[in-house]
């Protein structure tokens, strides 16, 4: 494909002129061999940042539901996802995700198993490479919904998710605002799953960015629904708005998807009231709303240790 080649130039260059030179500084060769896929992991992260800012922006600034005398809040934003799609935290999940691949493959291996992946379990997939992507977003999509779901239900994992309900200035940045003991929870999470179904590594990422352009989206601050059917479809910055919506009382949580709401459909999670509310948490400690990332960070992890010291039920 023609992207494919055009990405694979870009990364091809940012290897040779950037990489490189530093892995022969510093000595370190034997990663070089994997240098060509971080910097192809760093080129589609950018491309899915810049694609992402050029659909939200216009949009948010054509029909915003709320509009803000001062975006400072939505600064530490655009830092979470710089750091979490272009920066250091794919590299390292890529990373962990190849070498752990390997040795898991390679113990397999020595017990004469053979590792699963999605044609094994459905030969009928094989040779049909657009139905397989679609299937693997599915199964990708349905684990988030209950990590997701799971998360607001015990106590202890809230205390770190509540980093990322505690923005009362939602926008197509705030996807990423997660804290960072969330993050590897999640990765585990996938890992394990990516493991199961059999996603190569280099796939894996890709799929992650394509699933997460629609979660971006969802979080921007655009009154925006995508109609009676389209909202059943694929989740839409209405559906998920009200999953961040402030508690009243009495209001149950609700639309938990991420990419598409038919869990919450199964489930009895899903609420399609055509509502834009304001979001945030109010039982949050000012610093998740507002303080920098260090100090989201810190507040975080102290929330989390006291929760874990109560029980984690809750
Ligand atoms: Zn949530
Ligand atoms: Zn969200």
């Amino acid at each position: 494909m023609f992207i494919d080649r055009f990405f694979s130039i870009i990364a091809g260059d940012i290897d040779q002129w950037l990489i490189l030179p530093v892995l022969y500084q510093f000595g370190w060769m034997e990663w070089e061999e994997l240098s060509f896929d971080w910097a192809l992991i760093c080129v589609y992260g950018m491309f899915a940042v810049i694609v992402t800012y050029a659909v939200c922006w216009p949009l948010e600034a054509l029909f915003p539901v709320e509009r803000w005398a001062s975006r400072k809040a939505v600064g530490v934003d655009v830092l979470y996802t710089i750091l979490n799609r272009v920066g250091v935290i794919p590299i390292v999940s890529f990373l962990l995700f190849y070498q752990l691949q390997v040795v898991f493959t390679g113990t397999l291996v020595d017990w004469g198993f053979v590792p699963p992946d999605l044609e094994m379990w459905i030969p009928a997939l094989f040779g049909h490479p657009v139905i397989t992507f679609f299937i693997y977003a599915l199964i990708l999509d349905f684990a988030d919904y209950w990590r997701h779901r799971l998360s607001h239900t015990f106590r202890a994992w809230y205390a770190l998710h509540a980093l990322h309900h505690a923005q009362r200035q939602m926008s197509f940045w705030s996807d990423d605002r997660n804290h960072i003991l969330d993050d590897l929870i999640s990765f585990v999470w996938f890992f394990v799953i990516g493991l199961a179904i059999g996603i190569p590594p280099l796939q894996f990422p890709l799929l992650i960015l394509l699933l997460r352009f629609i979660e971006s989206l969802s979080h921007a601050n655009i009154r925006l629904s995508f109609g009676w059917l389209g909202e059943r479809l694929l989740v839409s910055p209405r559906f998920h708005r009200l999953h961040h919506a402030l508690k009243a009382a009495g209001r149950q949580s609700c639309n938990y998807g991420g990419v598409f709401p038919y869990w919450d459909m199964m489930f009895g999670t899903a609420d399609f009231s055509d509502l834009y509310l304001p979001t945030g948490d109010a039982r949050a400690p000012e610093a998740l709303a507002t303080g920098g990332y260090l100090a989201q960070q810190w507040t975080g992890a102290k929330m989390f240790l006291t929760a874990l010291g109560r029980g984690f039920a809750g």
